[in-house]
């Protein structure tokens, strides 16, 4: 078996469409390097060896060492050192890669092969004695800590203490004699920490390394993070190593970071971070504050990399145009310039925010160098939720606190806090957060997730924070050096101002500042780009989407969102309005019919006024309207108090009023006296539905286009209710029609929210001009739980998987979704035209929505701010 692929320096055994194998990291190296950029030689390990090891009691296949010896000695050649060489020794760097980029498998370690003879020889022969013995102190502190597992802490204060001593800030100014006095020191710490020397042998350092690279994969942190990302254990990680070059030689060297468009705001314009004279991982340690590489970015004082290494710049916006060329999307590449020559370290897809994975999407599909498709494709739909998000109001009150780096876009308020357990706890109770953290690390990320932003006062735009942040959607000011974190007191201060946790800031993840109190927020704008993906969204898409939506603002909102009718008009929240509240009591209250319809005939117009605003708002798009649903004792008073009101604004006596809330009042509503059992039982009210409906609805098409009112008979179980209750409706259209003397077209249909529904569709079909999947009652009912009660355990069924996501976002598409296609399946046999709807939260859920994809319903409803994502996501679902 082949277990060891080169890469570099004309050989090339991989490439990209080798990720599986290779690890992301390897596949990639042997992609850039086919292409002829410049990537020091190497070699990747395959992922399969790490599962070999875990399925062989961690024990590697016998032709391994054979296969990385001989891939060793290409590096050699193609180099011109020797491996533990007393004078020109190669060194390497072993690096991790999983299939996907995963925090907690264990950190790159560098300049591996230094030992006390090889350090010598590199500093002969670089003539930099400095740079030698930085880059050995470097090699036992990584490795140490990496491989040998001794706390960072320990190799931080020997170099606090040198600098103290030599009396210096700046780990640059130490000279090479106090590193050599560093490199003993760490000596003695580390033998005295293992309890064994620090391991001369180049090769049993190779091996270490390895092996701590495959032992990661099964670490405590990286199992927590597979299981919550679903990451089988069996893809394993990949090990590549890979001759070293060097970025601390000198002036003319650098390191950096960079991505080929700006991730925050999807910029044409190269952006990256880079430092002189330094390795690999001092641009994200945030130990020295990083300077942009290109001019565009650079504010006064700083010193581009465009402008300081010139030629070696140059180098890398060639190798910027040929990257995105080449993976036809923006890269986030690792680079190292030695003596001005420019490596090429690592190369990926960039993670960007939401605007930038607009923009780029649109400007690349412009460009010419993605379809229409693909940039669609490239927008993750939950993402767009957070474009239709506030920013503060420029016009607003607002008290400066402090400013840093504008990490990730979006403004936030909310309550300070300083740990992520914390944030997660007071979120949870429902308190808007804002984390506040010298720097974050992987141990953060559920604070982040439950906090509204995030603020850091170390690290740039490539921190953990900034990177994890925008990928989540958190707005974030990472770097604001001015401020001052103190865990122990539990306070932040900035420029002599000092605020306390629980005190509110508003952080703007835009322009990277920094308020103390609340600040105004405004709507946002819907941009350009925007609209423009949308548009081509729904050339690709073939569901429908509409809202559900009761109010005018709803209505109006949803129609801006490009909503293509109302799915779902919940009736009953028109009878909660405090004008008419009244009404329905009276008619709750009444003892018989005539009574009853006394009390409706004041709803009448009510909702007919209603109506008539919905269907002039969606100018002749179809409108369906629910008939009354919930149980009538949910009208009434709860309290004593209240009761004592509404039996004087009724003119009753308490006491008749409480003895006919208990007479409704049931033990499980949920599957109680509602929906159609309430038409059924009081027809007059469905029919005072019914006529504001049809008489809305003449009065529109007066003046207006005419509407398409779709009227839906909730919790229908069988034929009969359904036969009973459309009766009543057409008797009821027929008379408004006749009475007016205008005919209006209209359907009726129903919910199917309960399985003997949609096991008997056929049946129901018959009756049915639509099927409006109820999939909130319908998980419901066919869990047999009951949502309110359901958030005592149903996070624990997700935690201990036994469901793999809550049942009421996304649809279990096994059960519910497994009912939907029966029913669609028997309604459409029984009747060809027969429209398909889905209404309820999933409706708005880009999974779900694949799902009504996949079983060919005709439309999604969602809440009018998700129509934008559900419009994303049904032409996803359709490419
Ligand atoms: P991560 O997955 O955490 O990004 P990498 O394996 O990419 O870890 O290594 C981190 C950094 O170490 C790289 O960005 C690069 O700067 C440095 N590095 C890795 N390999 C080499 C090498 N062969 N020569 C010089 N620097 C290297
Ligand atoms: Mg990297
Ligand atoms: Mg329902």
């Amino acid at each position: 078996t082949k277990w060891v692929y080169n890469f570099g320096a004309g050989v090339n055994d991989g490439n990209a469409s080798l990720r599986n194998l290779l690890g992301g990291k390897g596949a990639n190296l042997a992609e850039m390097a086919s292409i002829n950029l410049p990537v020091p030689p190497g070699f990747t390990i395959t992922t399969e060896v790490c599962t070999a090891y875990y399925e062989n009691d961690r024990n590697y296949p016998v032709e391994l060492k054979a296969q990385v010896d001989a891939a060793l000695a290409r590096i050699e050649a193609a180099v011109d050192r020797k491996f533990g060489d007393k004078d020109k020794p190669l060194l390497v760097s072993v690096r991790s890669g999983a299939r996907v980029s995963m925090p907690g498998m264990m950190d790159t370690v560098l300049n591996l092969g230094l030992n006390d003879t090889t350090v010598l020889g590199l500093s002969a022969a670089s003539g930099d004695e400095r740079f030698a013995w930085d880059s050995y102190r470097r090699f036992i502190q990584m490795y140490g800590s990496v491989v040998l597992g001794v706390d960072h802490h320990r190799f931080e204060e020997i170099i606090e203490q040198a600098k103290l001593e030599a009396n210096v800030t700046e780990d640059t100014a130490l000279t090479p004699g106090d590193w050599q006095v560093v490199v003993e020191e760490y000596k003695k710490m580390v033998a005295d920490e293992i309890g064994k020397p620090f391991p001369q042998d180049p090769q049993d350092q190779l091996w270490g390394a390895i092996g701590a690279v495959f032992g990661s994969w099964m670490n405590p942190r990286a199992n927590v993070y597979r299981r919550l990302h679903d990451i089988p254990a069996d893809w394993g990680t990949a090990v590549n190593v890979q001759a070293m070059v060097f970025g601390n030689m000198g002036e003319d060297c650098a390191t950096g970071v960079c991505f080929t468009r700006d991730p925050s705001t999807g910029l044409n314009e190269f952006y990256g971070e880079y430092l002189v004279n330094a390795q690999g991982e001092d641009v994200v340690a945030g130990i020295r504050t990083p300077r942009p590489l290109s001019q565009a970015y650079a504010k006064e004082g700083e010193v581009s990399m465009e402008n300081a290494l010139p030629e070696a710049y140059k180098e890398l916006h060639k190798v910027r145009e040929i990257l995105e060329k080449h993976y036809k999307d923006m890269q986030d590449i690792e680079f190292t310039v030695q003596q001005n020559k420019l490596y090429m370290l690592q190369t990926r897809s960039g993670k960007r925010s939401a605007a930038a994975s607009l923009r780029i999407a649109v400007e690349m599909a412009n460009e010419g160098l993605i379809d229409k498709n693909t940039a669609i494709m490239r927008v993750n739909p939950a993402a767009l939720d957070q474009l239709l998000h506030p920013t503060l109001d420029p016009k607003a009150d607002k008290k400066l606190f402090s400013r840093g780096l504008p990490a990730s876009p979006g403004a936030a308020s909310g309550a300070v806090v300083f740990s992520a357990d914390e944030a997660e706890m007071r979120a949870q109770k429902g308190e808007a957060v804002v984390l506040v953290r010298i720097e974050t690390s992987p141990e953060d990320i559920h604070g982040m997730h439950a906090a509204k932003g995030i603020l850091t006062t170390r690290g740039g735009m490539t921190s953990h924070a900034a990177v994890v942040a925008r990928g989540m959607g958190r707005p974030c000011v990472a770097g604001a050096g001015g401020i001052s974190v103190d865990y122990g007191a539990q306070t932040l201060s900035a420029g002599g101002v000092t605020l306390r946790a629980g005190e509110i800031i508003t952080v703007d993840g835009a322009t990277g500042e920094v308020y103390a109190g609340a600040v105004k927020m405004i709507e946002p704008q819907l941009s350009g780009d925007f609209g423009t993906l949308m548009e081509w969204a729904d050339q690709a898409r073939r569901l429908k989407v509409r809202t559900n939506a009761e109010t005018p603002l709803d209505a109006e909102t949803a129609r801006k969102f490009g909503a293509e009718g109302i799915g779902l008009c919940r009736t009953e929240h028109m009878f909660f309005d405090p004008q008419r509240i009244g009404a329905v009591r009276q008619m709750i209250m009444a003892k018989d019919e005539a009574g009853r319809r006394t009390a409706l005939a004041k709803l009448l117009p009510f909702q007919r006024k209603d109506f008539v605003s919905l269907f002039k708002i969606m100018e002749g798009l179809p409108v369906t309207i629910r008939l009354l649903d919930p149980p009538l004792h949910e009208f009434l008073p709860h309290g004593e108090a209240e009761l004592g009101e509404v039996a004087e604004a009724l003119g009753m006596d308490a006491a008749t009023i409480r003895e006919r809330a208990s007479e409704l009042s049931e033990t499980n509503p949920m599957l109680g006296h509602r929906g159609c059992r309430l038409g059924v039982s009081y027809p007059e009210i469905y029919e005072m539905q019914a006529r504001a409906i049809f008489e809305a609805a003449v009065e529109v098409a007066k003046t207006a286009n005419a509407p398409v009112p779709e009227i839906m008979i909730p919790l229908v179980g069988t034929k009969k209710e359904l036969d009973l209750t459309r009766a009543q409706v057409e008797t009821t259209a027929k008379a408004v029609f006749e009475e007016t003397g205008k005919t209006i077209e209209y359907s009726v249909g129903t919910m199917i929210e309960l399985p003997r529904a949609a096991l008997t569709a056929d049946q129901i079909a018959e009756a049915a001009d639509f099927f409006s999947f109820g999939t909130n009652d319908l998980t419901q009912t066919v869990f047999g739980l009951s949502r309110d009660d359901a958030g005592k355990f149903l996070p624990a069924y997700v935690e201990k998987g036994i469901l793999p996501k809550d049942p009421f976002v996304s649809i279990d598409v096994d059960g519910v979704g497994g009912l939907v296609k029966i029913a669609a399946e028997k309604g459409r046999a029984k009747k060809a035209k027969l429209k398909l709807g889905i209404c309820g939260e999933h409706g708005g859920d880009p999974a779900s929505i694949s799902f009504c994809e996949s079983v060919g319903l005709d439309y999604v409803s969602c809440s009018p701010y998700r129509v934008p994502v559900a419009r994303l996501a049904a032409a996803q679902a359709a490419i």
